[in-house]
């Protein structure tokens, strides 16, 4: 029988999801669909009802519904409750269970590249929804420490909290105060939304080296200034575009319970490149 899923937020119309989704199903020859579903804020409980209604298999979440949705869940995975916000659902027969894919999507890229985080000493720029994830994910990979970088103080100690309680020792610091210290730690991360309209690098990446990994998880454009900048001093380079499908391949396989198509969905999100 034929299956359908979607992605809910708003805005949506830009959403890549659908293009990587239907990528796979082409690949993999399977009978499912998979759409754009604006829902705004403040419409989401309607939104899900009418999902119900027509029996969608299972959806991903994004802006602005991350944490509210977690209300109108039926079970929670281990991932989803940790970080306190969910991007992925399942629907069995109305029952929702929700997940977030966005750690294991952001950790992915260095599995790829055999790279251990580790005891490694971590710079995250940026303190909203997506910064969540990516501390969960070094505190599952036993990073050394973190500091949370973030122009407004308040949100990155509240992250930095998150941090000590899930045992990763965190503190912070406003994002002007960075100046030239990325040289002091291995991994530096950009999880502000920085770069999205080509804005130049957020902080001065002077004194990094071939050893420092530089990840940005902006992955529009591909290249931002930031990852621009990283390059040019010969450092490892991850770009956001892996974190995107590193959680949309773990979705599709805990929606299809087989391993994802990763080359067709990254052709679909590249278009070849
Ligand atoms: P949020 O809106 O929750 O957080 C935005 C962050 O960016 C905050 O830390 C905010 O700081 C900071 N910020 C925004 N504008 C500025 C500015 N002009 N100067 C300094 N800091 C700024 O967004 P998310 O955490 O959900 O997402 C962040 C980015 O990551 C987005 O660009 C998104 O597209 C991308 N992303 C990529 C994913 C992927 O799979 N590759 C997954 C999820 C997100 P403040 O607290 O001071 O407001």
């Amino acid at each position: 029988m034929s299956k359908t899923f979607a992605v809910i937020g708003d805005p949506i119309d830009h959403s890549l999801s659908p293009n990587i989704h239907s990528a796979a199903f082409r690949e993999l020859n399977l009978d499912c669909s998979y759409i754009a579903y604006r829902i705004q804020k403040g419409e989401l409980e309607e939104g899900v009802e009418s999902l119900k209604k027509i029996k969608i298999d299972g959806f991903n979440v994004t802006i602005p519904h991350k944490v509210e949705m977690m209300k109108y869940l039926d079970k929670l995975d281990e991932s989803c409750s940790i970080i306190g916000a969910v991007n992925t659902v399942t629907n069995d027969n109305g029952v929702l269970k929700g997940y977030n894919t966005d750690m294991d999507g952001f950790l992915d890229p260095f599995k790829k590249r055999n790279l251990s985080v580790k005891d490694l000493k971590v710079l995250l720029l940026g303190a909203g929804g997506a910064a969540r994830a990516i501390v969960a994910g070094f505190a599952k990979e036993h990073a050394q420490s973190i500091t949370i970088a973030n122009r407004t103080l308040e949100n990155a100690n509240n992250i930095a909290k998150f941090s000590n309680k899930i045992g990763l020792n965190a503190n912070t610091i406003k994002l002007e105060e960075v100046a030239d210290t990325a040289k002091n730690y291995d991994v530096v991360v950009n999880a502000t939304s920085i770069g999205l309209k080509n804005e130049p690098s957020p902080i001065s990446l002077d004194g990094i080296n071939s050893k420092t990994i530089v990840y940005d998880i902006v992955y529009m454009p591909i290249n931002t200034d930031f990852l621009k900048k990283a390059k040019e001093k010969g450092a490892i380079i991850i770009y956001g575009y892996e974190m995107l499908l590193g959680q949309a391949t773990r979705a599709f396989e805990i929606w299809h319970g087989m391993e994802a198509p990763y080359n067709a969905m990254k052709k679909a999100l590249l278009g070849g490149v």
